[in-house]
């Protein structure tokens, strides 16, 4: 067992632990949030056939080459083509056919004008103009085309036998959309790591149930349910347990049998009552005790019965900043994902910043752009007892270990913990009132 090794060492020594579990095939219907266990190779070009980008008419480029509103060209239409039809007619020179988005490219076009390009109208016998459009109706052409123009090409988003989707991904709503439109109905996903929690400590009390002097309520077996839920993982248990060695022991041993990795909270520093650390220590394969970090430093990694086990600490900031930075790469990397790790940006400090040597520290901050800087927020008072230094934060700045002090105006990176909504303007960019294109369906 290694005591005190660096948060890198320490996930290093995690992941090389941590295998990917079995995959299985399921419904499409079930697919989203599950990750791919096989790269997706195209059965089809898409789109499948060319069509067209626009609403408008399809005709020969050629044609109209010399078209402006001042000197129309004039094409007689043969008919009208909607999406899911196809044409009966084919296009020649000196006639069109009117074509909805979506519909197939008639035979022998090979542009579309939009339609906000065109006057239609219909002309009576004399050859004059009406707005009558029943009888035969032709087609003023007001602007000219490029060949090809509108025209979305058979196979110009996906190729057939083109991997589209890598082993390893997040099924999410665009990789599931794609799935839908190859007409994947059955997809091999891995299957979902089943976590089992376990809060230690007999000053515990659930949610709903009356306090006495000395209790508090758990936090941390929510705050874990959530981080794993959010991990792609499914919850297999979730039970408390006393702070004897035989309590723990009994716990550990339920949960284990029933789930792919246990995670504990609390028990597992150096105090009278922890019995995580006994017991782990006793009965399982510690692989580290204790990471030069703050906050989160009790932490034990371990296999027990052939499952992994996670000793958290038990404050509550402490067993949160351990689960991301430990729990959360191991549970993606078993889930089957390739993407571990979070993005990190450079974020300026809003006030000086004291931390201890030797240890990475990692403050819990709101971070938010602005003037194209990533600014700070973060209350002075750090202490990993705090629940609400997490509730309003996004992000966790990284102090490193050799640092002890970081000034106002210095940069230190942050890792982006949580990217929900922010409040602000309703539009923070400016709009173009371009009114005359119908891009309604692009
Ligand atoms: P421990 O590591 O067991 O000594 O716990 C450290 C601190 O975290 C103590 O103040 C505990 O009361 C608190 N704590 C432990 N488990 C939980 C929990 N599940 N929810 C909220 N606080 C906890
Ligand atoms: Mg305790």
């Amino acid at each position: 067992m290694k005591t005190l090794v660096t948060p890198e060492e320490a996930l290093h020594l995690i992941l090389q632990k941590v295998t990917p579990l079995s995959s299985e095939t399921i419904p499409h219907r079930d697919a989203l949030g599950r990750t791919l266990a096989r790269d997706i190779v195209s059965p089809l070009q898409l789109p499948p056939f060319d069509n067209s980008a626009m609403d408008g008419y399809a005709l020969l480029a050629r044609d109209i080459q010399s078209a402006t509103r001042e000197n129309p060209v004039e094409l007689q239409c043969l008919e009208v083509v909607g999406a899911g039809e196809g044409a009966q007619r084919e296009v020649s020179t000196g006639n069109c056919i009117k074509i909805m988005t979506g519909a197939p490219i008639p035979r022998g076009a090979d542009a579309v004008l939009m339609r906000e390009d065109t006057r239609q109208f219909t002309k009576n016998e004399s050859g004059d103009q009406s707005g009558d459009v029943h009888s035969s109706f032709f087609v003023e052409i007001l602007a000219s085309a490029r060949e090809g123009e509108n025209i979305r090409r058979a196979g110009s988003d996906v190729a057939l036998g083109e991997v589209v989707l890598r082993e390893g991904t997040l099924i999410g709503a665009a990789q599931w959309a794609m799935l839908a439109s190859l007409g994947i109905a059955e997809v091999a996903v891995f299957r979902r790591p089943r976590v089992g929690i376990i809060a230690t400590g007999i000053e515990l009390v659930d949610v709903n149930a009356p306090l006495t002097g000395s209790q508090i309520r758990d936090s941390n077996s929510y705050a874990l349910r959530a981080l794993a839920l959010g991990c792609g993982c499914e919850i297999g248990a979730v039970r408390g347990s006393g702070d004897s060695f035989a309590e723990f022991e009994t716990a550990l041993r339920e949960v284990a049998a029933n789930c792919d990795v246990v995670i504990s909270s609390g028990g597992v520093s150096a105090g009278d009552f922890d019995p995580v650390r006994d017991v782990l220590r006793e009965k399982a394969e510690v692989f580290f005790w204790k990471i030069a970090m703050k906050p989160g430093k009790p932490v034990m990694f371990a296999a027990f019965e052939g499952k992994l086990v996670f000793g958290l600490p038990g404050n509550p900031v402490s067993v949160m900043v351990a689960f991301e930075e430990f729990a959360r790469p191991a549970l993606l990397k078993m889930g089957g994902r390739r993407a571990l790790r979070r993005q990190i940006v450079a974020a300026r400090l809003n006030r000086d910043f004291s931390s201890p040597a030797g240890k990475v520290e990692y403050i819990r901050a709101a971070i938010r752009l602005q003037n194209g800087e990533w600014q700070t927020q973060f209350p002075a008072d750090q202490s990993s007892g705090r629940l609400s230094t997490m509730t309003g934060a996004n992000a966790l700045l990284v102090v490193e270990a050799e640092k002890t002090r970081v000034g106002a105006g210095e940069t230190l990176p942050a890792k982006l913990i949580d990217c929900p909504e922010i409040e602000g303007p309703e539009r923070d960019f400016p709009t173009t009132d371009d009114s005359t294109t119908d891009d309604s369906k692009t």
